[in-house]
């Protein structure tokens, strides 16, 4: 290993940059740690993705907060790469790079219609009602009385059912003031969970797909029609057993019948692929095509039919930016990267390094691969000495601009959790009112 103590930079600071930090200051306690958000806030998902009625799964935050707590970890928040400080300067500056900017983008239907009024990907509206700045003023239209949702994954089931909840069922939540005020005053009585595929592929959780059966004000309806009655052939035993304990609860869901007294309606639609959104300037039906599944894929039937719909909103999953000046994979909307290794020196991990997939604890054995290549590389090639982040610390300086530290995050929580009365916190979603909060 080089006498010199590396220093190292990273991109994102999610999960996956956070699990990252931790995992290379336990190896080399003596290097330096930049970790870069361009948000003034840190920890990616668990605060902006994460669903607010899942306070659990946000515990892990309190482990980032010791991380970006350690000496030689430093947080460097509202610092935009591209915009603040160049990719070619962050080279200058670390001996290694590490990109774990997660995957913001949503991925597109591709179907006509898509771009009318009251239409959104997931990305957006879970940006908006967990008070990402980004989507802070998208103001959906939650004004008729059906929406549909399309996917079959765990974001689609935490939309329905947070769109199902009474204000009651939300009270313990962190949703924000102005995403609660929107779910009180919208009247919708339909909520249609539509999936391209049949239960058996499709990639909720359990454990998500179960607490359906707790909304007080919600009937399941799920056609038993629907439900195989034997697996296929030819799953692998992970999603054999997956899709066991799956259909276990689609089968006590649909035979609950009606419950024509509950006011909200969530109806679970399979084997129906989207064919195209239509409307009068905002959307008034989705149109769908029955579908089969042949080798795991979804052949459309031929026959289609739609159903009425106020607000459609996509949960198909994401795709990573394109980061300045590094290549990307546009089929896979990821870094392009072989194993994690983007370029000497420069590595990504996390979603957009892999795609997104799997839950936020997935991330840390992702993250701990990438470590141990990066210091196995170190031990090869060592480090060459680099400023670190005294390079950087000066060009921001010049730049007038003041990143928000580990004290300025700290100050934005205190505050957060001060304005919760009773909630764990009110987020503050607006980046001036984020930086006059970090200021204390
Ligand atoms: P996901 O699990 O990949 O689900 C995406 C869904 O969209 C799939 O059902 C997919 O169907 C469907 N889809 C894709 N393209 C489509 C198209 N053109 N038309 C119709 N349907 C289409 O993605 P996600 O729900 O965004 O979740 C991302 C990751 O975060 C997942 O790993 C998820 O488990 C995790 N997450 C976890 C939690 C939790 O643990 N509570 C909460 C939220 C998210 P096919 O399968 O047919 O492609």
């Amino acid at each position: 290993m080089s006498q010199y103590i590396p220093a190292v930079g990273i991109v994102g600071a999610g999960p996956s940059g956070c699990y990252l930090a931790d995992a290379i200051n336990r190896k080399l306690p003596d290097g330096r740690i930049d970790i870069f958000d361009r948000l003034p806030t840190p920890f990616g998902l668990v605060r902006g993705g994460v669903a607010p009625d899942h306070q659990g799964t946000k515990n892990i935050a309190r482990q980032f907060e010791r991380t970006l707590g350690k000496p030689g970890v430093r947080f460097l928040g509202n610092v935009a790469i591209g915009r603040d400080i160049a990719y070619r300067e962050l080279k200058t500056a670390y001996d290694v790079l590490v990109i774990t900017i997660g995957a913001l983008q949503d991925r597109r239907l591709g179907i006509p219609g898509e771009d009318l009024d009251a239409v959104y990907g997931s990305g957006q509206f879970v940006a908006w009602y967990n008070g990402i700045p980004d989507g802070r003023d998208l103001d959906p239209r939650l004004d008729g009385k059906s929406i549909a949702i399309i996917g079959n994954g765990n974001v689609a089931l935490d939309i329905a059912r947070l769109l199902g909840k009474t204000p009651g069922e939300l009270a313990t939540s962190d949703l924000c003031a102005h995403a609660r005020a929107a779910f009180e005053a919208a009247r919708i009585e339909d909520i249609w969970l539509i999936g391209r595929r049949g239960p058996v592929e499709a990639s909720f959780t359990t454990a998500e797909l179960a607490e359906f059966g707790e909304l007080s004000r919600v009937a399941v309806l799920v056609d038993p029609s629907q439900l195989p009655q034997a697996m296929p052939e030819g799953l692998g035993d992970e999603q054999r057993k997956l899709a066991e304990k799956n259909l276990e609860i689609l089968r006590a869901y649909a035979a609950r019948g009606a419950q024509s007294e509950r006011p909200v309606r969530i109806h679970f639609m399979f084997n129906a692929a989207p064919l195209a959104i239509r409307g009068d300037g905002r959307v008034r039906e989705l149109v769908l095509t029955h579908t089969r599944v042949e080798h795991g894929r979804p052949v459309p039937g031929g026959e289609t039919f739609s159903i009425a719909a106020d607000t459609v909103v996509s949960a198909i999953g994401y795709r990573s930016t394109p980061f300045p000046e590094l290549p990307f994979d546009a089929a896979r909307g990821t870094v392009a990267n072989t194993q994690g290794r983007v370029e000497p020196g420069v590595y990504a991990a996390g979603w957009c390094k892999r795609g997104p997939q799997g839950v936020v604890p997935a991330n840390r054995a992702d993250s701990l691969a990438v470590a141990d290549l990066i210091l196995a590389d170190l031990a090869t090639c060592g480090a060459s000495g680099k400023p670190g982040g005294a390079l950087i610390d000066s060009l921001l300086e010049e730049r007038g601009i003041r990143p928000v530290g580990f004290s300025g995050w700290q100050k934005i929580n205190a505050a957060e959790i001060a304005a919760g009365q009773g909630r764990p916190r009110e987020k503050l979603a607006r980046i001036e009112d984020l930086l006059t909060a970090a200021q204390g």
